[in-house]
């Protein structure tokens, strides 16, 4: 463009700007709905779809900008385990979703005849996570649910047609009267708002910043002389021994793919999640600076680096029942199961993990009453926050199980808003008939 049009142009465009009057402060809005979902990640999803799919109106409310939440900006895209002992224990909506990301990204699915030994990961489904929100998205608008982002609920009360949910965002500021409610914050932040006891463990699992190094070559790095530097910077604390999980080769040989821990995340507010995030954001720092020293990582690149870090484990809810380390490991068979789940105990402690497999033949099972917090009407939860006690949840928190459960908290909700009842007396026979007829995989009534 010429000089002399380039300015004409921009005066044209500084004549035609006006002087907006202060923004008024967000008038309070009221709207009604059937089931109201609080966070739109890996189980929440899959809950409003479900509701939505059953005809209940249904609201999603994500604090984020996309739908998934660890699956997706937690970076962790390789959801499993669907297949337990070389059958589908888990289907449905998620499942669903998890196909369509991998067939639309011209991916291929893992060989799940193929037994895994005790390499379980073998039989996740590596994914494009933004890929998967936008299908996610898509299935939501397809199911009638209204999506809400950037948006979070400051006040949960009990009203006699259910609940009254204040939520606040940019510029809006709104009253949800909801006959059923369904948290899905992975932190059971609703069912603290609405004043019920949570549980939390005096340590918890640490979180990762899920990242990818590439740009070097694996096989011409001295290992020897490069483990020796890190054992010394781990020793002046130039590094923290978190940043690097085991051996420099171990870590390096997977890219630094989910190689560190972050000890102390915690996303159950604002303020400890904006400093989980920085403390992430640290850690891969100092790594990229020590590697950066040495000349075999010169066009060192990050190839993928999340936006937050990942999260295992914060609050969970005190149920009407609540899953053992027992129950999960010899695969009891609730009467009121709604879902499967399969997973090693898997619990991360700062230094590592070692995974205990269960014993061939083992598929144990959700009970509905481990999504109800005790002595509650109206309301439920899905996810990571389920109750359990610290070892099961290690493995009930993985991705395939928090769908299934969330479709089960979805039909369930929208069951219970259509009948007039709380979830509690909705017959699970009925929620089992239900999630069947929408392709999920339910345990066998006892
Ligand atoms: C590093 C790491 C590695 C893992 N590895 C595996 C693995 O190999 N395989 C596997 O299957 N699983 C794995 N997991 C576990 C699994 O990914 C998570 O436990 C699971 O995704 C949690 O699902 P969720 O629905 O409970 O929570 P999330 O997916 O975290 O969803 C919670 C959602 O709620 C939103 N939210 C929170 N608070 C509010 C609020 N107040 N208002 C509105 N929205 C809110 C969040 O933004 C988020 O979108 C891993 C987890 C981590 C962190």
């Amino acid at each position: 463009m010429k000089r002399r049009t380039f300015l004409t142009t921009l005066g044209a465009a500084s004549a035609s700007s006006v002087i907006v009057a202060a923004e008024p402060p967000p008038t309070l809005r009221s709207v009604s709905t059937d089931v109201l979902v609080i966070g739109g990640g890996t189980a929440g999803t899959i809950a409003a779809i479900q509701a939505g799919r059953l005809g209940a109106r249904t609201i999603l409310v994500e604090s984020g900008s996309q739908l998934g939440g660890t699956t997706t900006t937690g970076g962790v895209d390789f959801p499993g385990l669907f297949h337990a002992w070389g059958k589908q224990v888990i289907a449905g909506i998620g499942w669903e979703l998890v196909v369509e990301a991998v067939k639309l990204n011209s991916g291929d699915l893992p060989d799940f005849t193929k037994p895994t030994g005790r390499q379980h990961w073998r039989h996740q489904v590596r994914l494009c996570g933004n890929l998967y929100a936008a299908l996610a998205e898509e299935a939501c608008v397809k199911a009638g649910v209204q999506l809400r982002y950037y948006e979070s609920p400051l006040s949960v009360t009990a009203v006699p047609e259910g609940w009254r949910v204040r939520l606040g965002g940019k510029g809006t500021s709104v009253d949800v009267v909801t006959k059923q409610l369904v948290d899905c914050t992975g932190n059971a932040s609703v069912v603290g708002l609405a004043g019920l006891e949570r549980l939390r463990e005096k340590t918890r699992q640490p979180g990762t910043l899920i990242y990818r190094l590439g740009g070097y070559d694996l096989p011409s790095i001295d290992m020897n002389a490069l483990q020796a530097k890190l054992v010394a910077a781990r020793k002046s604390g130039a590094l923290k021994p978190t940043d690097i999980n085991g051996s420099i080769a171990g870590f390096l040989g997977k890219g630094g793919e989910s190689g560190n821990h972050i000890p102390g995340a915690d996303s159950s507010t604002s303020e400890t999640h904006s400093a989980t995030n920085i403390l992430g954001r640290q850690s891969l720092l100092r790594v990229v600076r020590f590697l950066k020293e040495e000349p075999a990582f010169a066009l060192m690149n990050i190839e993928r680096l999340q936006t937050e870090t990942g999260i295992r484990e914060t609050f969970r809810i005190i149920g009407e029942t609540q899953i053992t380390h027992e129950d999960y490991t010899s695969g009891r068979v609730f009467a009121d199961a709604v879902a499967h789940s399969f997973y090693p105990i898997d619990l991360h402690y700062e230094g590592g993990v070692t995974p205990k497999h269960l014993t061939e033949g083992i598929v144990p099972t959700i009970p509905l009453r481990a999504l109800i917090p005790k002595a509650s009407k109206n309301l439920l939860v899905a996810g990571r926050c389920l109750s359990s006690d610290q070892l099961a949840n290690s493995a009930l928190r993985v991705q395939a199980s928090c769908m299934a459960m969330g479709q089960a908290a979805g039909a369930t909700a929208a069951l219970a808003a259509q009948t007039g009842t709380t979830p509690l007396q909705v017959p699970v026979a009925h929620i089992r008939r239900e999630l069947a007829r929408h392709g999920a995989i339910v345990p066998a009534a006892v």
